[in-house]
């Protein structure tokens, strides 16, 4: 019964048509669970009734009257009419009430009425006044059926909802709250609760929307109240035992054949090498090939910043697959950095004996089905490409390992359809946006994790300034001294969709200006994701071989292209980037042997989230730093873009503010999965619920 109220669409409840529950959709708000699983903004004291005869200016308070006379008044402002009552209290005092264009209250505060009035108090013309209170009439009969809902008590604001004002909101919640039983099914399990002595949920829920009249205030406003923070564990915990369950029943699965490392592989991997490795670098691939060894397919995350040697890492696992007669799929989010990763990889692998083919959006029909059909009957034993990959009519002969480079460029589907390509295979993602402790609980909960903190040696730093569009000059002749020193330059343009024709008129305006005024003896190209394949392939090329100096460029070039000799980029309108955006873009200089600097160069107006962003990159450029900052300034809803990434939907609970809460609910999820005859009622219960509640796809 209960279930059935909380799973009822918001549209079937009393009171809500089809276009109050079009506005509480939008807000998110679909089943009544929704609605009641939501916070209130705020909450304000309305309980103490104050005497008329103590108000004061400034004040906000809450009295019990009587309408003593009310009527309606004409202003200067034609049109305008102010409705009036002057209301009087025990005490004796008198005060009056205004209530702007509101004719029709003439039939409702009539003389005799008792009324509770709240809100705040402004010194007017002849005496003090409520301006547009809330207000509450007291029925003459004491049968007060509604209660009081909106006054004498402490009562919830919510955020508006399209045409639901927080009052009406208010009430309808009232109303729902009335129908819930007094005991409900609970998620969190029994024992759980009593460990932490949480309340119950139908009490919890309760009082968080209608607060007993002595709670406090503080801890109502901060979300500290025991209500607040059982709502939010459950959500934590019902979040965090899920993933466990997740990750436990990946580890169930077996691969048909775990990969072999002999001396003849470690041979052959040696060989490719053209540097040592650093040590994080040996780390982590000793984990990957540990993993690989397992029954059990490997689930691991490796993070490494901008240039930590992230894609050498890879490629010896993908050495180690092949060798063992197994296929290797190698995803990355554009076409130039699929396209830089083979033709590093081709060049790597050289000499060894296997088949590197690419699979991206541009091939002609005919070639990609002759791609195709090398990938089907495993004559290509490397495949590196695009989300081609993972488009449905591509079927492997024996895929072994997954390889997904920069992953949170990919939708949660896309890795899924790759990975379904393969009999359980060995899954390797790879980001270079640090993720931060505080969500690496979170988004990647499910997954194993190798961290390259250090940076291949020889690297020469990047310095970082930010300047205004007016010191241009200053920054040209920076540049012209690089390039006069043999060295090349990044120029890059924003583009976003909303002004993506503006934008490309802007970098391609500069990539002439540049070459007929600026930097006339040297060669400058212009690189954007409008050009043909073929045409981004000739320009980047250039690049690399040093043919072109000064490379225009849209934010194409943000991820993972490589090229050492480049020591200066000017970022145009850096206020306009996300800052891991910057942090990324910033990562393809400082990559040889010389010094490097990063210009990020502003207009005006400068918003104060832009200003923060700006002074993060020029104080470091340790990327966990610029991650953890990030998401001060951004938040984690909008950390990762896109919901697709991993990121739960969460409703009452936020990673950062309840980041504690979280730790402890991930703890007592992992004890309590431990116990498998007690937890069976949970494990039920998120294989019906989990993927749905959290947006995510699902644990069953
Ligand atoms: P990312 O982790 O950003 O993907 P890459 O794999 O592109 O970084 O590596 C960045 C650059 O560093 C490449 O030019 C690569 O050849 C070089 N590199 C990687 N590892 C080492 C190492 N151990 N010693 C020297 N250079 C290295
Ligand atoms: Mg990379």
């Amino acid at each position: 019964m209960a279930q059935d109220l909380l799973s009822t669409p918001l549209q079937y409840v009393r009171g809500v048509g089809p276009k109050r529950a079009a506005d509480l959709a939008r807000a998110g708000m679909q089943t009544v669970e929704d609605l009641l699983l939501r916070f209130p903004l705020r909450y304000e004291d309305r309980a103490a009734p104050c005497d008329i005869r103590n108000l004061r200016p400034g004040m906000t308070a809450t009295v019990t009257a009587e309408v003593v006379s009310s009527g309606i008044r004409a202003t200067r402002r034609p049109g305008f009419r102010l409705f009036e009552a002057i209301i009087r209290d025990a005490s004796g005092g008198i005060t009056r009430a205004v209530f702007p264009n509101q004719a029709f209250l003439k039939d409702v505060f009539k003389p005799e009425q008792r009324v509770v009035l709240y809100g705040p108090l402004e010194f007017r013309g002849t005496g003090l006044q409520f301006t547009n209170p809330e207000y509450e009439l007291i029925r003459a009969d004491g049968d007060d059926d509604e209660g009081s809902v909106h006054t004498g008590r402490i009562v919830p604001i919510y955020e508006k909802a399209g045409a639901m004002t927080p009052r009406m909101q208010r009430a309808l919640v009232y109303r729902v709250l009335r129908e819930l039983p007094a005991t409900i099914a609970d998620p969190v399990p029994e024992a759980v609760r009593a460990g932490r002595r949480l309340p119950d949920r139908a009490e919890a829920i309760r009082a968080v929307h209608f607060p007993d009249a002595g709670a406090s205030m503080e801890a109502l406003n901060a979300l500290k109240t025991p209500a607040h923070q059982r709502l939010i564990f459950e959500e934590f915990f019902l979040f965090q035992a899920g993933m466990v369950l997740l990750k436990r029943r990946h580890a169930e699965d077996r691969k048909p054949r775990p990969v072999v490392v002999d001396d003849r592989i470690r041979d052959a991997a040696r060989a490719i090498l053209p540097f040592k490795l650093t040590e994080g670098q040996r780390t982590a691939l000793r984990e990957i090939v540990a993993d690989m060894r397992r029954e059990e397919p490997m689930n691991r995350l490796l993070q490494g910043d901008v240039g930590a040697g992230k894609t050498i890492v890879a490629l010896l696992a993908a050495l180690v697959a092949m060798e063992n007669g197994l296929q290797v799929a190698f995803m990355a989010p554009t076409e130039i950095l699929a396209d830089q990763h083979y033709l590093t990889i081709r060049r790597l692998l050289d000499r060894a004996r296997f088949r590197v083919v690419s699979l991206t959006g541009s091939l002609t029909a005919a070639k990609r089905r002759e791609i195709h059909a090398e990938i089907a009957s495993g004559t290509a034993n490397l495949v590196v490409g695009t989300h081609a990959l993972a488009e449905a009519d591509l079927a492997f002969k024996s895929l072994g390992l997954v390889i997904i480079d920069e992953q949170h460029r990919f939708g949660v589907m896309q890795r899924a359809s790759l990975r379904s390509k393969g009999e359980h295979p060995d899954v390797l993602v790879m980001t270079a946006t640090p993720i931060p402790r505080t969500l690496a609980l979170t988004t990647y909960g499910d997954l194993d994790v190798s961290v390259i903190r250090e940076l291949p040696p020889g690297r020469q730093p990047i310095t970082t300034v930010s300047k205004s569009e007016s010191k241009r000059e200053e920054i040209y002749r920076l540049v012209r001294k690089e390039l006069a020193a043999g060295r090349q330059a990044y120029v890059v343009y924003p583009l976003v969709e909303d002004s993506e024709k503006v934008d490309l008129r802007a970098a391609t305006a500069m990539a002439d200006h540049l070459q007929q005024e600026v930097f006339q003896e040297y060669a400058v190209a212009l690189l954007h994701g409008r050009l043909r394949q073929d045409e981004k392939d000739r320009v980047m090329g250039a690049f690399a071989r040093g043919d072109v100096q000064v490379l225009v460029s849209t934010t194409v070039v943000e991820v993972g292209v490589d090229v050492p000799n480049a020591t200066v980029m000017v970022v145009e309108h850096a206020e306009r980037f996300g800052l891991s955006q910057l942090h990324q873009l910033r990562g393809r200089i400082g990559r040889g042997a010389h010094a490097s600097t990063c210009v990020l160069l502003y207009q005006f107006p400068l918003s104060a989230d832009a200003k923060a962003r700006l002074a993060a990159l020029v104080e470091t450029i340790d990327g966990f730093v610029i991650a953890e900052r990030d998401l001060e300034i951004r938040g984690p809803g909008d950390f990762f873009g896109t919901r697709q990434s991993g990121m739960p939907t969460l409703r009452v609970g936020d990673l950062l503010r309840d980041h504690q809460l979280m730790e402890e609910a991930r703890r007592e999820a992992v004890a309590w999965l431990d116990q498998p005859e007690s937890s069976q009622a949970l494990v039920a219960y998120l294989s019906a619920n989990w993927a749905a509640r959290f947006g995510l796809v699902g644990v069953g």
